[in-house]
């Protein structure tokens, strides 16, 4: 490289920032960033050199906890530049399904990465915790291609003995429906948002909805079947039901905004 060279050049001097346009780029961070598995995030609390504990984002898809090559490339394509940073991260978040330990840990996340959140389009959580329920759902309001959410059946499973409020779920998540039909319009996107929230079954079926209809009489000859063949159908019929009544409270929270809007 000669020293002749422009000052533009030395305040960039990234061939791939300024002469690869925009597009280009994107589609070459998507060949790194964009996989075919949900990406697993969790954080830890390392201690830093005064003692104090900061929490720390990795991408923890072999469930090791350490950084790995995939981390490794992953972040150093997101650590390089500030244009980097910025292109990378929105084709990183826009392309990819991410998974939280639990709905708290996606409000912190979300308070920490700052702008880019606004790409991320599908978020699988694999607990629903109550006393953060209000903030979880508050976090969510800017992201405004958010496609996807995926819970547990079980964490939102109504025959169990305490069940999540579903009204409460609603009243929280009307703010980012209200968003979400918003930029969908804005966009002339299908603004069906019914199918916003998924619920996952474990292998198992949920427990609660097959307890419900266990038999309880062990000398009946039926009992041994009872389990498997009926509960799984038991679960299935309530796993259905559930999934009827979270779209059904998302379409009529649509149509309660649709009326004031108008
Ligand atoms: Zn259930
Ligand atoms: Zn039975």
């Amino acid at each position: 490289m000669g020293t002749t060279h422009s000052v533009a050049r030395a305040i960039t001097p990234c061939i791939f920032v300024d002469r690869v346009p925009t597009e280009v780029r994107a589609q070459i961070f998507s060949y790194v960033l964009a996989r075919e598995e949900p990406i697993y995030f969790r954080y830890t609390l390392p201690k830093n050199a005064e003692g104090q504990r900061k929490r720390k984002w990795v991408i923890d898809n072999d469930g090791s906890l350490l950084p790995g090559p995939d981390l490794d490339n992953t972040t150093a394509l997101l650590r390089t530049c500030k244009t980097f940073r910025a292109e990378a991260s929105e084709v990183l978040f826009s392309t990819n399904s991410f998974v939280f330990p639990s709905t708290t840990a996606v409000t912190k996340f979300l308070e920490e990465i700052g702008a880019p959140k606004h790409a991320i389009k599908a978020l699988i959580i694999e607990r629903y915790v109550l006393s953060t329920a209000e903030q979880f759902w508050h976090s969510l309001v800017p992201l405004v291609n958010l496609r996807t959410i995926t819970l547990p059946h079980y964490e939102l499973c109504q025959t169990r003995a305490r069940p999540v409020k579903l009204h409460a779920v609603q009243q929280y998540m009307e703010p980012l429906l209200e968003v979400l039909h918003a930029a969908r319009t804005a966009r002339e996107k299908d603004v069906d948002l019914r199918s916003l929230i998924r619920l996952k079954v474990s292998k198992i079926p949920c427990w609660w909805c097959r307890n419900d209809h266990r038999l309880k009489d062990f000398r009946d000859p039926h009992y041994d079947q009872c389990t498997t063949a009926c509960g799984t159908q038991a679960a299935a019929a309530e796993h259905a039901k559930l999934v009827g009544r979270i779209e059904g409270l998302i379409a009529a929270t649509m149509k309660e905004t649709q009326e004031k809007s108008r």
